[in-house]
């Protein structure tokens, strides 16, 4: 859509005062100033007003921070809590919203929540998609030599998976921190389960950069612009 129609369906100004930000040189569309009303811009250009980037009114980044005994779905034809039956946004964004991956039902932690089809797609990406870092609780110690396991590979059903990272964080070696960049089905648990282990709790404690520092369990919250900047 033209520029000035997408600053003011953004809330920027009215379309009348955008032709005046756009014409004074405060727009810059992907990093460039540009002075042209009539530009033709999309939902995934960057624009900036004054050096501040804005998001257009209808593409939502919600992070929530999943309770357990929730689905990640859309909508569940049995009834059950879903995700999406905790983020109160306005309907005409939240009829287009959906999780950015998939949590177990009793994973807890960071899910993001969108509209925008292309920042998900590339996020989920089988092999360079987001990294996730998880708080794994093992139903018995691990030893050392698993953490290397975890991190030089394990062989699972659907190929061999290994964490970018794993270290301990107790010292009864029953927990320990996990960073990976692929989101394969219950991915963390089955590599677990290779050592003969079983996951107890499971709690994506960071989700691309995105951590939930004050945001508790059950709540979410509209991502800033520059946080989504960091996602693109
Ligand atoms: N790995 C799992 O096993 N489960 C999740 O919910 C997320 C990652």
């Amino acid at each position: 859509m033209r520029l000035n129609r997408y600053l003011a369906r953004a809330g920027v100004a009215s379309r009348r005062d955008a032709d005046e930000i756009i014409a004074a040189g405060r727009v810059k569309v992907n990093g460039a100033v540009t002075t042209e009303m009539g530009v033709k811009v999309s939902d995934h250009d960057a624009v900036e007003v004054d050096g501040q980037p804005i998001q257009p009114t209808d593409l939502a980044y919600v992070l929530l921070n999943k309770p357990v005994d929730t689905l990640t779905t859309v909508s569940d034809d049995r009834g059950r809590k879903t995700v999406l039956d905790l983020v109160t946004i306005p309907k005409r964004l939240k009829d287009a919203l959906f999780p950015v991956g998939r949590l177990d039902k009793d994973t807890t932690g960071a899910l993001l929540l969108t509209t925008d089809g292309e920042l998900a797609h590339r996020l989920m990406h089988p092999s360079h998609g987001a990294v996730k870092l998880y708080l794994v609780e093992a139903d018995q110690p691990l030893t050392e030599a698993d953490i290397e396991r975890l991190k030089r590979g394990v062989d699972l059903d659907d190929g061999r998976a290994s964490a970018d990272n794993a270290s301990f964080v107790d010292d009864d070696h029953r927990r320990f921190g996990l960073q990976l960049h692929e989101g394969r089905n219950r991915q963390v648990r089955r590599m677990v389960e290779a050592l003969g282990r079983r996951v107890v709790s499971l709690d994506r404690v960071g989700y691309a950069g995105l951590d939930l520092d004050g945001l508790r369990r059950g709540r979410w919250r509209r991502l800033e612009p520059h946080e989504v900047n960091t996602l693109r």
